[in-house]
């Protein structure tokens, strides 16, 4: 954040779920099919002039959403070569700590980004294993949106085995996804700003197995996600 001078932005947003993306779409009033990014991958572009929102899309072997960094990244790419974006948002659920004050329906805007589950304990591969990727720098008015900050940590599971955990507590994690450190990587070798927009659907410090939490708490969440995603591409277009 800064005192620089503001400046419309035209932002792309990147989802891992259908679940977490309709919602958005129905509040930034993008409708359509949109347009496949890539023959061999299921990712789908839609585009409003100053917004482009893209998802993974559904797998076609294993019939459900392509979760995960894998398809985060082609989808990243894929959407920033058509949409040519000037900030990445990484927008979806993900999972809060009761013991840092989180609640379902709690909405992070990342302030760090990292990995957790990239144990690589070879010197310099441990560094590259952990990310801790480039944030863009959002104009201090994003204060008013009331976000909390934090950083948003990034494994490939949905659960949180003790080792992932012990590596969560010495970053100050607060909020736990499967995508959003993987669109920042891309982001980083494209040149494009990167934020990331997480709503706690679970709380994995809570004695509910996540996976039982994560499906009753979604419906709720993404419409919390999709109005804080308005209110974020609504501040980046007039003046971020
Ligand atoms: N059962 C679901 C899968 C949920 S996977 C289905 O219908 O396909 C979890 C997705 O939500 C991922 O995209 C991830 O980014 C996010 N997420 C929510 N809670 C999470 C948590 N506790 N840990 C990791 N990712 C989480």
């Amino acid at each position: 954040m800064g005192g620089r001078p503001r400046r419309p932005v035209r932002p792309l947003i990147v989802q891992a779920m259908e679940a977490e993306c309709a919602p958005v779409r129905d509040a930034l009033s993008i409708g359509g099919p949109g347009q496949q990014l890539h023959p061999a991958f299921p990712a789908r572009l839609w585009e409003r002039g100053d917004v482009a929102i893209a998802v993974n899309g559904v797998d076609p072997r294993f019939g459900v959403d392509s979760i995960g960094g894998q398809p985060a990244v082609t989808t990243t790419l894929h959407a920033i070569e058509s949409a040519r974006p000037d900030l990445v948002i990484s927008a979806g659920t993900a999972g809060g700590f009761a013991a840092k004050g989180a609640e379902i329906g709690s909405v992070y805007l990342a302030d760090r980004c990292v990995f957790h589950d990239r144990r690589i304990a070879i010197a310099g591969f441990d560094r590259y294993g952990v990310g801790d990727y480039p944030m863009a720098e959002l104009h201090e008015t994003v204060g008013k949106l009331g976000f909390d900050r934090g950083t948003v940590s990034t494994g490939n599971a949905l659960d949180a085995p003790a080792v992932d955990l012990a590596t969560m507590a010495a970053t100050a994690v607060v909020a736990k996804d499967m995508e959003a450190a993987s669109v920042a990587w891309v982001c980083e070798r494209m040149e494009v700003p990167f934020a990331a927009l997480k709503v706690v659907t679970d709380l994995i410090d809570g004695p509910e197995p996540t996976a039982q939490q994560f499906t009753r708490n979604l419906k709720a969440a993404t419409e919390m996600l999709a109005t804080s995603v308005a209110a974020l591409v609504g501040l980046a277009i007039s003046e971020l």
